[in-house]
């Protein structure tokens, strides 16, 4: 009824009377209570706590990179990275092979401090394989190489290719700023034991390099070992979208796979070992577009 008081003893008023006399019993409890050790979020103590769970994480995340970068074929070592697999880079001997997006730039140079590096060599000019190249030539002093076909967009004078979006994206996600090439790739030469072999396509100056005594090949982004949205490993042709000439980098995974190579490095996903897979595709590729 309108204008009816409550009998003072309501449960759900005795309630609420409870409640705020316990708030102000808190209120009275929290003024003479003297500041907390552990303070506000903002406080030092809670800053300082912040930070050095925050450089420990770091620290361990650094330790996991130096224990993980692991070698894969005599004198070639795959450099840990996140996503694991996905941006890869490798040491072969005293040569790096590729620098990965710009983002790389902390994770390659912290691998290699214990390391000699002579020469920073490109597969290839697209932003996820030169991004940190300017920064790692710079860090250790060695000259960059890549393909005669691609030197000019390595160095800035040209743009890379293909012209499109995707690759505008890229370029504004992961590239790195321009590097001279002091050191111009061609077929055949020698490079740490490997032969360079041209495998143009992906891109014109797209180069693999192949030891022949043992067949390991660290063959760029001529296939991907890895599915790029599921992560999952597997050989894949590049995305067409990222290949100035998927037709041409069809004859080159025939290149590829006529070197019978018993490991193969790429630039995204796992070393790949399956000789016969390799070859299967290589046959499902000539006969899906025989040329
Ligand atoms: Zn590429
Ligand atoms: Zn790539």
């Amino acid at each position: 009824m309108p204008g009816t008081r409550r009998a003072p003893n309501d449960r759900s008023e005795a309630r609420s009377e409870k409640s705020v006399g316990d708030g102000q019993k808190n209120l009275r409890l929290k003024r003479s209570t003297p500041p907390q050790t552990l303070g506000s979020p903002g406080s030092k103590s809670v800053r300082r706590v912040w930070l050095e769970s925050g450089l420990g994480m770091q620290r361990r995340v650094w330790a996991i990179e130096e224990w993980s970068m692991r070698q894969i074929a005599a004198d070639v070592w795959q450099l840990s990275g996140w996503p694991r697999d996905f941006f890869n880079v490798y040491l072969v001997g005293n040569v790096l092979i590729d620098a990965a997006t710009r983002w790389a730039r902390w994770r390659i140079a912290r691998q290699l401090r214990h390391r000699s590096v002579r020469l920073l060599a490109l597969t290839h000019c697209h932003p996820d394989h030169q991004g940190s190249a300017w920064a790692i030539c710079r860090r250790f002093g060695v000259p960059l190489a890549c393909h005669e076909a691609d030197v000019a967009a390595a160095e800035g004078r040209a743009p890379m290719v293909p012209q499109n979006r995707f690759l505008r994206l890229g370029r504004w996600v992961w590239s790195g700023p321009a590097h001279p090439v002091a050191r111009v790739l061609r077929d055949g030469d020698e490079l740490a034991g490997f032969r360079v072999i041209h495998a143009p396509g992906h891109t014109p100056g797209h180069v693999m390099f192949f030891r022949e005594a043992d067949r390991v090949v660290l063959a760029g982004d001529v296939l991907a070992n890895i599915h790029f949205l599921s992560r999952r490993p597997g050989l894949r042709e590049p995305p067409r979208v990222f290949s100035h000439d998927y037709q041409e980098n069809r004859r080159s995974i025939q290149k590829l796979a006529a070197l019978r190579p018993s490991l193969v490095c790429f630039g995204h996903g796992p070393p790949h070992q399956d000789r016969g897979e390799l070859a299967e595709l290589a046959r499902r590729l000539t006969a899906a577009a025989p040329f």
